[in-house]
């Protein structure tokens, strides 16, 4: 007998039990006389978990009096260990099991043999079927399966009749699961707490018994085509990135997602007379058990990728394809996903968004970079998320460790509630700073300013008292937008920006889309799905040869600043000449407004950011036309070092006060010496102290930050004497150090300086 014809033979009777009006408990009498029999076994019995204790509901073959009388607790004798471990167990001889316990009440001594599998709900185990027989023999795999099988369609059984609370579900929860702290890379410090969401939300299977075979076997069928089909398109997704890791994970996907084996042995679980949902969590739920008696790392990442696949195609069958943000946050929320797309994470509900967990990740990625500008910490690089934490447990971020705490015990809590307290005096100490000018001990003032992209960043410049904007990333309202929009629509973002912002400066950057920032409707030919987004046609590569796009927003721009000062920064300028066309389209616009007698700005700024290493070449040619150039080190950085920026193998390899980087923006400020442009920094690296430091080091007095790093900056900026870090700076370009950090931590430490 195979193990489909055993499970499907006891199914066919279950379906009849379930669907009669019995109440609970004759329903249970009878599965257990069905089970038993067909499973030629003395005993069977169902154990469910009530007040946090497991309590023998049904039996046959055991003492009747035992019948609600006998009770264990979790982790309490063979049934305790299996609803703990959520594990099957096969014994040919019950007795010798380390864990068993004797209870004479239940008259089980006559019994060897014994089998039993945890009846799971929603990955808790809430209760546990087993099987004892008078031979001292194991039972035969396809029995176990059969049993599984069985298990999975009690419990929705239980659930329909409510057999269980869910107070207990959530209370066996605290009861099974231990804290355990995972260690992960920070990637946006501070500290969250909240309950868990993934952002790719688990199918709950609620519905066991299949109605009609063949319908299900079709669905299962159409589920795998569409996957196949999501799966071949994916790989120009955010939530995938490009390159490296992500190539091998799509090429794991695609392997399971054409694995012969897979969908025989869902469509054999569906031939046991499961609906197609039941069958993949079935199959899932086998593979689980497999995988976990082989210790392998790389195998346990396969499995990983598998779960994960399987979600999907849950998700495909059973049509809810939102994600956790469609469905809405209903509390403090920790979100966990493999990556994301920084429009994916704008979708969610700013107020109940504290913290993210990544599988990947990396600190320069534009999903992180709007996480700081939200203020919500990030930590990357933790993998299987799926199997260390389940939706709804509580979570403790610590983004300054880059540590998350799954199911923290009281004391843990009580500790972390503490740190959060004086972190947020911390916060308010800074915050206190906002009216300080930021100027150094021997004079020098540095311009501290902030890097946005959002309508709702603006606040952030009184709260911290930044010197204005420094980068105003347009392309984030491109990427929040279900399409291209209106050119109305830009020019009220940008006149509510410019009115925040009062006196102070705006610098607004034309869209720098591309790369990880793509537009879903922008449509790009499958036959243009570029190998290297960053370093393809993006940011203003893109825009002069979509020529609408920029001159819809540079008029937006132009009629926003109407009156105003207009600073407009190009991104991605990598000769020139780009420089002088996207400034002629501007020009173009301006000509136009002024031909139709539109007010037009007091003043433009022209401006470039160089992240491309090539112009550092041509600067002599470059800056006599520039109003002020920005560096863009988070581009730049990877281009140095030819190291992908989204990509987390190479998260930490470079170092951005490696000297290579610091010579070469030295020699960026050495060759505007006779020019005099206003120079300045925007990437991530000026919201860094250690990095800030060095900055101010080589002269840069313009740095274009993070809000939520304001309060540190201005802080150190008032502690520093900007000579004595040139001086030394000048000494370690020419003749670098083994370890440029630790010697400017050192450095930092001997003048009393908190650079972490
Ligand atoms: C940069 O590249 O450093 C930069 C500031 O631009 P973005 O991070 O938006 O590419
Ligand atoms: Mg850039």
């Amino acid at each position: 007998m195979t193990a489909a014809s055993a499970a499907r033979s006891i199914l066919t009777r279950l379906h009849d039990v379930m669907a009669s009006r019995l109440h609970a408990q004759a329903k249970l009498n009878q599965v257990v006389e069905i089970i038993g029999e067909s499973l030629d076994s003395e005993v069977c019995s169902i154990y469910l978990l009530r007040e946090g204790m497991l309590e023998l509901f049904a039996t046959r073959g055991l003492n009747q009096s035992a019948v609600h009388v006998t009770r264990m607790a979790i982790g309490e004798g063979l049934t305790g260990t299996i609803a703990e471990r959520v594990e099957t167990l096969n014994l040919a001889e019950a007795a010798a099991h380390p864990d068993f316990q004797y209870r004479p009440e239940t008259g089980e001594e006559k019994f060897h043999s014994f089998a039993g599998v945890p009846i799971v709900r929603r990955e808790r185990a809430v209760g546990v079927l087993c099987v004892q027989h008078v031979d001292p023999r194991r039972y035969e795999e396809v029995e176990i399966e059969a049993l599984q099988t069985v298990a999975m369609v009690l419990s929705e059984l239980i659930s329909n009749a409510e057999l269980v609370d869910d107070e207990d579900v959530l209370g066996a929860n605290a009861d099974q699961t231990s804290p355990e702290i995972l260690k992960g890379l920070t990637l946006v410090k501070g500290l969250a707490m909240g309950t868990a969401v993934f952002h790719q939300p688990r199918i709950h299977v609620e519905h066991m018994v299949a109605e009609d075979t063949e319908a299900e076997r079709q669905r299962v069928l159409t589920a795998f085509d569409k996957m196949r089909e999501q799966i071949d398109r994916m790989a120009g997704q955010a939530e995938f990135g490009k390159g490296g890791e992500h190539e091998e994970v799509l090429q794991t996907y695609k392997m399971f997602a054409y694995d012969e084996g897979w969908t025989r042995r869902i469509n054999e679980a569906i031939d046991s007379g499961l609906t197609a949902e039941a069958a993949i969590e079935r199959v899932q739920q086998r593979t689980r058990m497999r995988m976990r008696q082989i210790d392998d790392p790389l195998l346990a990442d396969r499995m990983h990728d598998l779960e994960d696949l399987a979600n999907r195609l849950l998700r495909i069958v059973s049509g809810q394809l939102g994600t956790a943000a469609t469905l809405g946050l209903r509390s403090d929320t920790i979100l966990l996903a493999r990556n994301l797309g920084p429009a994916e994470l704008l979708e969610y509900d700013k107020r109940r968004l504290k913290g993210v967990i990544l599988e990947e990740g990396s600190l320069t990625a534009h999903v992180v970079i709007v996480a700081r500008a939200m203020g919500v910490p990030v930590i990357g690089r933790i993998r299987s998320l799926r199997a260390l934490v389940r939706d709804g447990d509580q979570l403790l971020v610590d983004g300054d460790a880059g540590t998350a705490t799954v199911r923290p015990s009281q004391s843990m809590q009580d500790a972390f509630e503490a740190r959060f307290a004086k972190s947020k005096e911390r916060q308010a100490g800074y915050a206190k700073l906002k009216d300080v000018r930021p100027v150094t001990r021997d004079g020098v003032r540095v311009h501290v300013m902030i890097n946005a992209g959002l309508r709702d960043d603006t606040a952030m410049l009184n709260l911290t008292g930044a010197d204005g904007i420094g980068l105003f990333r347009t392309e984030f309202q491109f990427l929040v937008a279900a399409a291209l929009p209106q050119r109305e629509r830009q020019t009220r973002l940008y006149r509510d920006v410019l009115e925040a912002a009062g006196d102070r400066p705006v610098v607004f950057r034309t869209v720098d889309v591309g790369g990880d920032k793509a537009l879903p409707y922008l449509r790009v030919d499958a036959a243009d799905q570029e190998e290297n987004p960053a370093m393809g046609w993006r940011a203003l590569r893109l825009a002069l040869e979509r020529e609408g796009l920029m001159k819809v927003q540079a008029r937006a721009l132009l009629e926003a600043a109407a009156g105003r000062t207009l600073n407009v920064m190009f991104p991605m300028v990598s000769e020139p000449w780009e420089f002088d066309e996207a400034r002629a389209v501007f020009e173009e616009q301006r000509l136009l407004l002024k031909n139709n007698r539109k007010m037009l700005p007091e003043t433009i700024n022209y401006g470039a950011m160089l992240e491309v290493p090539s112009l550092a070449e041509m600067l002599d040619v470059l800056l006599p036309k520039l109003a002020f150039l920005s560096i863009g080190t988070n581009d730049l950085t990877q281009f140095l070092f030819a190291a992908d920026r989204s990509n987390p193998k190479l998260a930490e390899r470079y170092d951005w006060v490696s000297p290579a980087i610091l010579r070469f923006l030295r020699r960026i400020v050495v060759s505007n010496q006779d020019h005099g442009v206003s120079l300045g920094i925007c990437g991530e690296m000026g919201g860094r102290r250690l990095e800030a430091l060095a900055l101010i080091g080589l002269g840069y007095n313009r740095l274009s930050i993070t809000p939520a790093a304001v309060g540190p900056i201005k802080e150190l900026v008032c502690k520093l004497d900007a000579s004595e870090i040139r001086t030394a700076m000048e000494g370690w370009l020419a003749n670098p150090p083994a370890d440029m950090r630790a010697t400017l931590r050192q450095w930092a430490q001997e003048h009393e300086l908190d650079v972490d």
